[in-house]
């Protein structure tokens, strides 16, 4: 390929419109094409603002790129009583591919920042639930930045449970003496009873629950995700002292995967292991990383949190959910990083880093190209990466990597120039 270096300026991108295509007009080069759109989420605050400049620098100018946009800023929100976020849930479900930029979980203050009319759920938390899906959270490692865990060579992908546990739980304060009991009434009327403790003085009492129909579909997604990664898949709880609930997960994992995966896992060379949480924990540090880990809710919850910060920094992290029949939505793990947009708004300059955001949109058109059978886009996705990569291994980063980053001579740049940088090794890459 050649002759991308005359493209400069592309047309602003258009909201509130359901397709796009851009124009041919002064394109030497043919564009590469793409056969099914992806479902284009866009977001709020610093995250929209690079959203806008990778789509204009990084994207647009080499792909014939077609989506469906959904306006998930916090405004469109409001306007559409939150419709949009369904909207775009059943545009990935019947288009398989999404890509989505990080948006605002509205508290009261942004209730009263941007004049809501309700506080709504999460639209994180909308599409996961729609698509009853996982969230596999996988960091992008660059030399230069440098895991805590000096054995970590390869990532390590963790997979978050995300229904039920203590997130649906119901806890109740004792105010002083008496029984505590769990009771189950069956759809007949009848009655199972077991003492949870009986109390001599005040204390607190939790309920929580799971549905072997959440716990396969977990299982399900984290099997055909390893898969389609070709990487082992780990999975831990603490059945020893949980016999029957963590008990309950550890069997439902083992009978899926000896009845539906173990085949395929064999013949690709792969390994399904199960370990208790403690043991897991231990292995995990001593390994060179290159597995999925699988965890319960709140075991993910807490862990992924540790492993983003173990592997250098919560911008380079990228997430995809997986539902059980294969449907994908990518975005950065990381927020709308409102302090640097309000820094953007004073005028000031930014140095935010759009690593993860690059990453979640060459990992939904590598998915796209899979499914409709595009070399070229899956090329250009993997063009793109190298890249962003190549260009912070270069010494050339945002100001958070330029922090912790064990290169000499480092160039610290602006958000907008880094992703400048990044466009003029994509152009070398493609023309190569
Ligand atoms: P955040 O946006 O992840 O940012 C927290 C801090 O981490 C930033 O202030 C910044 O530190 C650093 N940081 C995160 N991403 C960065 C990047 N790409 N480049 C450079 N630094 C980065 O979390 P938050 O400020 O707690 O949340 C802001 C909003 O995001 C909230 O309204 C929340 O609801 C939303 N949120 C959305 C998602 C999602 O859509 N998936 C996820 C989490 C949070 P410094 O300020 O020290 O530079
Ligand atoms: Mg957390």
């Amino acid at each position: 390929m050649s002759g991308f270096r005359n493209v400069r300026k592309v047309p602003a991108v258009l909201r509130h419109t359901e397709y796009y295509d851009m124009p041919q007009g002064e394109m030497k080069m043919e564009k590469i094409r793409m056969k099914t759109p992806l479902v284009e989420m866009d977001g709020d605050e610093m995250t929209r603002i690079i959203w806008k400049m990778i789509k204009e620098d990084l994207l647009l100018p080499f792909i014939d790129l077609k989506t469906e946009y959904y306006d998930l800023g916090l405004p469109c929100r409001d306007e559409t009583d939150d419709r949009i976020t369904m909207e775009a849930a059943e545009a990935t479900r019947r288009l398989g591919v999404a890509v989505k930029c990080a948006t605002i979980t509205p508290n009261a203050a942004r209730v009263e920042e941007y004049h809501l009319h309700g506080l709504y759920k999460s639209p994180n938390a909308t599409i996961r639930a729609a698509l009853d899906g996982t969230v596999f959270r996988a960091p992008i490692l660059v030399n230069g930045i440098e895991p805590y865990v000096r054995t970590w060579k390869k990532p390590i992908v963790m997979a978050r449970h995300a229904y039920g546990d203590v997130y649906k739980n119901t806890e109740y304060r004792v105010e002083g003496p008496g029984k505590a009991e769990l009771v189950f009434t069956d759809a007949e009327g009848r009655e199972t009873r077991r003492t949870i403790h009986s109390f001599e003085g005040p204390g607190i009492v939790q309920g929580i629950h799971n549905t072997d129909a959440s716990i396969e579909g977990f299982a399900r997604a984290c099997f055909s995700f390893a898969l389609s990664q070709k990487m082992d898949l780990w999975f831990s709880t603490k059945d020893t002292i949980s016999k029957t609930y963590d008990g309950n997960f550890k069997q439902i994992f083992q009978e899926l995967y000896d009845k539906e995966y173990k085949e395929q896992f064999e013949k690709a060379g792969l390994e399904y292991f199960y370990t208790l949480i403690d043991d897991a924990v231990a292995r995990v540090i001593r390994s060179e990383g290159g597995f999925v880990w699988a965890l319960k809710n709140y075991d993910g919850d807490v862990m992924s949190d540790m492993m983003a910060t173990s592997f250098g920094s919560l911008a380079m992290m990228t997430s995809v959910l997986v539902s059980p029949d294969g449907i994908y939505e990518y975005e950065a793990a990381h927020g709308t990083v409102q302090r640097h947009y309000y820094k953007h708004l004073r005028g000031e300059k930014t140095s935010t880093n759009s690593v993860a955001t690059i990453f979640a949109w060459s990992g939904a058109l590598r998915k796209r190209g899979e499914l409709d059978e595009t070399p070229e886009l899956c090329r250009f996705a993997d063009c793109l990466e190298e890249a962003a990569i190549e260009t912070i291994e270069s010494g050339q980063m945002t100001g958070d990597l330029a922090l912790i980053t064990t290169l000499e001579n480092v160039e610290t740049l602006d958000t907008e120039s880094f992703i400048l940088a990044v466009r003029d090794r994509l152009v070398r890459k493609l023309e190569a």
